[in-house]
Order: C-alpha cells, then sequence, then structure tokens
C-alpha cells in the first residue's frame, strides 16, 4: 500500500488560508442571489403568458429555491437556471461513438402541439438547434421587458454559441461599467420513462450515501440538454443530437453529502468535503489560465467527477473533518493525478464513458495535464496561492467549449514568471547540493 508522507507544514497552513478565503467568498453572494431569482421568477411569467410561442407556455424551473451551487470558484457570481420543457412520450437513440453520453431525440408520432415547429424538417425528431434558437429569442425579448431596481445595472443577453446548451445573460453595474454577475439558462426535456440504460449502472454511492438513497436518486427523473458532441465533422443528425444531464442530482449529492444525515447540519458535525472540491476546481480554473490553449478540454467537471469518485471511496464522515483538510485535498488531488496518468475517469452516471478516453481529452492535452500537475505538487501548489485569478471556466463538461479566455493576463504572466523562478531555484539549489 502507498505510504502518504506527512504534509510540510506551510503547505497545510496554505491550503488552510485558501480555504478560509473560499469559505469567505461565498458569503457576499446574498445580492446576486436576489437578483436572479427576481429574474428567474419574472422569467417564468414572461414564457407562461407568452402567445407567439405558446411549446414555453409549460415550462417550469428545476431545483427551485435559491440554492445554487458554486460553479465557478473564483467567480462566485455566476449561476444557472435549467427550464423543464414538457414534450410527449419521446424515443431516444444512443449515439454509438460517445458511450451513452449524446443522444438523439425523437417523438413516437406526429404530434398536434406545438412542438411540430421544433421538429427536424420531413421527420420526428426534436431539433436542439431549433429549440436552442427561439430560447435565444425569447430571452432577448424577455430581457427587454424586464425591471431591475433603478440605478443597480441592467442586464445583457449573450452571443448564442455553437457548442453551448445555454442561453446566458451577463448583469452590468450601471456605474462601474463592469459585468458583477451571469446566469446560464439551459433548456432541458425530461426523460419520463426512466433513466436510459447506459447510466443504469453508474451512480455507486451504496457505500457512501447508501442503498436507499441510490434508489430515491434513480427514481428522479434524468435530463437532456441541447448539446452537441465537440467533434469536427458531425453530420447532420449529430449537429441535433441532446447530452444527458444529471446536474440536478450532482446538485443534490453535493448538498447532501455526509455518510450520516447530520453531516454539517450543525458547528460540530461540519466536514471539509465541500471545500476540498473548491480546492480542486480552483487549481482546475488556475491551470486553465495559465495555459488555455494546452489544457482546452479541461473542465471543473472533471474534477467534480473525481471528486465524487473519491467520496465513494473514503464514505466515512470521521475522514472528512475540518482538521483534516490538507489531507483530504492532497488525497483527492493525488487520485486526480493517478486518473490523468492512467488516462482513465469513468463519468460517475454513465461509466462506460471514460472522460479521459483519447475521443473526450486528446492524449497531448492529457499528457501535458499530468506534467502541470506533477509540478504543482512538487513546487506546493503555486496556483492555490494567487488570489483571485480571473475565471475562465465552465462547471458543466457540455460548456466546456463555450470559455473563453483572456490569452496573455497579466495572471497567466505572473504564473508563468512564478512557476519559471521556482524551476530555476529548485535548478540552482540542486546544483550547489551536487557540488557539495
Ligand atoms: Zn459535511
Amino acid at each position: 500500500m502507498r505510504k502518504d508522507l506527512p504534509i510540510p507544514n506551510e503547505l497545510d497552513r496554505w491550503i488552510r488560508q485558501r480555504g478560509r478565503d473560499l469559505r469567505l467568498r461565498q458569503s457576499d453572494r446574498k445580492h446576486a442571489v436576489k437578483l436572479v431569482n427576481n429574474l428567474r421568477k419574472d422569467l417564468i411569467k414572461f414564457l407562461k403568458e407568452n402567445v407567439e410561442q405558446p411549446f414555453f407556455k409549460d415550462v417550469s424551473v428545476l431545483n427551485s429555491g435559491s440554492y445554487y451551487e458554486l460553479v465557478k470558484i473564483n467567480k462566485p457570481n455566476e449561476f444557472d437556471i435549467m427550464l423543464k420543457l414538457s414534450t410527449p412520450r419521446i424515443i431516444w437513440n444512443s449515439l454509438e461513438k460517445y458511450k451513452g453520453l449524446f443522444y438523439t431525440i425523437s417523438l413516437h408520432r406526429l404530434p398536434r402541439g406545438e412542438i411540430r415547429a421544433f421538429l427536424v424538417e420531413g421527420g420526428l425528431m426534436i431539433s436542439a438547434s431549433k429549440i436552442m434558437s427561439e430560447m435565444h429569442n425569447l430571452i432577448k425579448k424577455f430581457i427587454k421587458k424586464h425591471k431591475v431596481p433603478p440605478g443597480e445595472g441592467h442586464w445583457v443577453v449573450c452571443r448564442k454559441k455553437v457548442n453551448s446548451p445555454a442561453v446566458t445573460l451577463v448583469f452590468l453595474d450601471e456605474n462601474k461599467k463592469v459585468e458583477v454577475l451571469s446566469v446560464d439558462i439551459v433548456p432541458a426535456l425530461e426523460v419520463p420513462q426512466g433513466w436510459p440504460e447506459a447510466a443504469r449502472t453508474g451512480l455507486g454511492v451504496d457505500n457512501w450515501l447508501g442503498k436507499n438513497a441510490r434508489r430515491k436518486l434513480l427514481d428522479q427523473p434524468v435530463y437532456f440538454v441541447p448539446k452537441r458532441p465537440k467533434t469536427r465533422n458531425l453530420t447532420n443528425v449529430e449537429k441535433e443530437s441532446w447530452r444527458i444531464s444529471f446536474s440536478h442530482i450532482e446538485k443534490e449529492m453535493i448538498r447532501f453529502h455526509g455518510n450520516k444525515k447530520v453531516c454539517c447540519e450543525k458547528k460540530e458535525h461540519e466536514c471539509c468535503r465541500k471545500l476540498c472540491l473548491r480546492l480542486l476546481k480552483c487549481l482546475i480554473e488556475g491551470l486553465k489560465q495559465t495555459y488555455p490553449d494546452k489544457l482546452d478540454p479541461l473542465c471543473s467537471y472533471h474534477g467534480k467527477t473525481l471528486f465524487f469518485h473519491n467520496l465513494c471511496a473514503r464514505p466515512e464522515d470521521s475522514l472528512w473533518t475540518p482538521g483534516q483538510l490538507s489531507v483530504c485535498f492532497i488525497k483527492l488531488f493525488k487520485d486526480f493525478e493517478h486518473a490523468v496518468n492512467s488516462g482513465s475517469l469513468p463519468h460517475f452516471f454513465v461509466p462506460d464513458h471514460n472522460l479521459f478516453s483519447p475521443t473526450s481529452f486528446p492524449k497531448r492535452s492529457l499528457q501535458f495535464l499530468g506534467n502541470a500537475l506533477q509540478e504543482q505538487r512538487e513546487l506546493g501548489f503555486p496556483l492555490l496561492r494567487i488570489p483571485d485569478p480571473i475565471p475562465a471556466i465552465c462547471d458543466n463538461p457540455e460548456e466546456c467549449d463555450t470559455v473563453t479566455y483572456e490569452s496573455g493576463s497579466l495572471y497567466q504572466k505572473f504564473i508563468k514568471l512564478t512557476v519559471a523562478c521556482a524551476v530555476m531555484f529548485g535548478a540552482i539549489v540542486c546544483a550547489l547540493y551536487v557540488k557539495t
């Protein structure tokens, strides 16, 4: 068995400090949450009353309530809202190459309702691109009418992105003209007839959350979001495909994450699981900022997936007490490094789909990532030591390719310089050491 070396004091101190920073940052989200809740409420009202496009009238919000998972760590004011569209009974077909992640969705027979406008020409297949376009148009119309308290700022709809299942809105501060928060609105089709075969064997949470909890999670519907594979040269059919989404279940697992029900309910039952996830996401964001081109396929969903696997492997609450933050984080990190080096990270819900397979994550990038992680570990995680990097990452793998970067930003240059200095310093020390 691999023996873990003790964590150097200084590193332990840094990890704790970073943990505290992340905890603090969460607390100034209240105002943002209020703005987003208002937006959501008004948007639903608008869609329900819209006579021009009645298909969206039966829309409902998934995960209603004011709970939003922290999607992006360094920019906590990023929200997502999933809008459930109601459809008649559907037939799904998995796209062979993508092992249970992408599907085409069709209806049994030609329906009477408004959904007819969203079928692929001359067929029964529901067109992901048509739904996305209409959603975008509707939100543009809505935002013109939506009111926010005077003087606070205004909402802007971002341009459509080919591979994104979301319509993104940003809120600009009236005075400072800066982006204060952003919201991704994602339409989703509910799968009424249970989970697709490929997802039935995943979700191995028996030891962690218990068999009962697993059954309850499996009873929940899953959703399809309008998102096609990122690969080039897609066929016309593939261009209209949907991606299976478990984000509502992921949210629930992160929220109720204990082996025992009391976990994190009171101060004395606190654990460090969520903080570990945030640290890992933070590191991933930092890496993407530093190497935007080379690590383009990387996204925080890789970290989240690894996190779920790690929770299953270390289920007991007693292993995650706040005092063990550094130990837990290092274990999580090492598991991540191992997954990268072995090229194997099964999707948590669709285990046949390997998120690190060459079709999903090119080998060269994966190798580069392996080296970057090793470097981080050997240098004591310099990326965790820098407060407030500029964020540029999304949480869902379906969003991976919509990332925009500020290439050549000061932050990147700073990181590169820091790493270079550390390497040079190491080399000098080594040289001196060898000499003596
Ligand atoms: Zn807990």
